[in-house]
């Protein structure tokens, strides 16, 4: 098999996979400032900055004191260091630093926010509304939840991904024991990108006397998220999702207007204001501090840029090829955010044609069975649909010279697993696929 490179060179045979398929490597040069493997998945996890790497440096080696130790210097030094961290967090999205709790990321936070409120809450209500299209850290919290007898609404979501706030206003219980005490919903989906209206939520929410708790995860540090004209009262953030390292997390935990209490999930020593016990991750938390830093002074150039990217790659696919489709609402959407369909192709073929950039599929590896995304589906596209679907993450480190090989690349392989398929060649003549009877089987 030869394969085209983007350059219409025809690359050599020198290789085969352990699962038979064969892999060619180009002989001629990559563009410049081009390297393979290209990452192009950022919503998965963001490289460590290295402005951020120097912060946490002497953290690492020197100044390596427990922020719990009261009397001695190791230990102020490295209190002082979290507290700075503190602030720098609190200010990116408008909280004052004594709300700001530290975990271990935001699967951590996720927990300790809907259980940590249900469990406080108990006596006022049982009921916790949610969404459809939520990161599992919520959903399987919400499950686990439902076997202890609390009731959760799963809200649907629009062709577009959005919630319908007349949804969230009907599902909120204000009277008796099924008194509804949290709403759930995400800021910014991390596969389709799509932004919610979250102040019209924490609106609602306020109006209604119900705690506000949204997983911030893909916005804070992309795009302007504030705590107060947002009317979130419990916020997740993870540090490795804007540029910081990787299992380190804050939950905000709003202190008045109203004061948010939350029962502790894990016991011992009381740091944290009670609410999360255990020796705190000091260069981490000084790493996630510097990275809310970097993208408080650098967001709003960065979000144009990754936008004018994402503009770029989406217009260049739609000249080159035909049957594509963009899911989810582009207006109310990441800057870096694209996932497109490209239908009457196979998305595990297109991702092995591919496997030299790392984008995701619509597809979920679960146990050994490939699922559509639970995401697309709910938006309403078929399995064929969303298993043909990719989701670009563009992040601060990539290029238009990178945008631009993707771009060529996409397009090479799509073509060629069109020729190969027949779906494709009968919808090119003009059949209606929709009025073909399959045979069964
Ligand atoms: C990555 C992600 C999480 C989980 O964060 P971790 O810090 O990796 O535990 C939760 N929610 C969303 C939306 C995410 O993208």
């Amino acid at each position: 098999m030869n394969v085209e490179n983007g350059n219409g060179h025809n690359g050599t045979v020198n290789g085969m996979n352990s699962t038979g398929v064969i892999i060619t490597n180009s002989a001629t040069p990559l563009p410049e400032g081009v390297h393979l493997p290209l990452y192009m998945d950022n919503h998965a996890t963001t490289p460590l900055d290295p402005r951020v790497l120097d912060a946490m440096m002497p953290y690492l080696t020197g100044k390596f004191g427990n922020a719990a130790s009261r009397n001695h210097q190791f230990g102020w030094e490295a209190e002082k260091a979290v507290e700075t961290a503190r602030e720098q967090i609190a200010r990116l999205i408008g909280a004052s630093a004594k709300e700001i709790i530290f975990t271990s990321g935001a699967t951590e936070s996720n927990n300790l926010a809907i259980k940590g409120i249900a469990e406080m809450y108990r006596e006022r209500g049982n009921h916790i509304i949610t969404q459809v299209t939520e990161h599992k850290a919520v959903l399987d919290t919400c499950k686990k939840l439902e076997k202890q007898g609390y009731r959760v609404t799963y809200l649907p979501v629009m062709a577009d991904g959005l919630i319908d706030l007349d949804d969230l206003k009907r599902a909120i219980v204000t009277e008796g024991p099924e008194k509804t005490i949290l709403v759930s919903i995400m800021y910014a989906n991390n596969e389709i990108g799509v932004v919610q209206p979250i102040r019209e939520i924490g609106r609602i929410c306020h109006e209604k006397g119900v705690l506000f708790h949204t997983d911030a995860v893909q916005a804070v540090g992309k795009i302007p998220v504030d705590v107060q004209a947002d009317n979130i009262d419990v916020l997740s953030i993870s540090a490795h999702k804007l540029y910081g390292p990787k299992g380190v997390g804050a939950l905000y935990v709003r202190r008045r207007n109203p004061r948010v209490q939350i029962t502790e999930q894990i016991n011992g020593g009381g740091h944290e204001r009670g609410m999360r016990s255990g020796t705190l991750n000091v260069p981490g938390i000084v790493g996630m501090g510097a990275a809310c830093e970097i993208c408080r002074n650098e967001m709003a150039a960065e979000a144009l840029r990754e936008q004018e990217l994402r503009d770029y790659l989406r217009a260049k696919l739609e000249n080159a090829l035909d049957y594509t489709q963009v899911n989810g609402n582009m207006e109310h959407h990441l800057p870096g955010n694209l996932n497109m369909s490209f239908v009457y192709v196979e998305g595990e073929s297109l991702l092995m044609g591919i496997n030299d950039i790392a984008v995701s599929s619509g597809s979920a590896c679960t146990s050994a069975t490939l699922e559509p995304s639970y995401v697309l589906k709910a938006l309403g596209l078929g399995d064929e649909i969303a298993h043909s679907s990719i989701r670009f993450g563009l992040g601060r480190f990539n290029t238009r010279a990178e945008v631009d090989y993707v771009a060529d690349k996409i397009i090479d392989v799509v073509r060629k697993l069109r020729e190969l398929s027949p779906l494709y060649e009968m919808v090119l003549e003009g059949i209606d696929l929709t009025k073909i009877e399959w045979a069964a089987h």
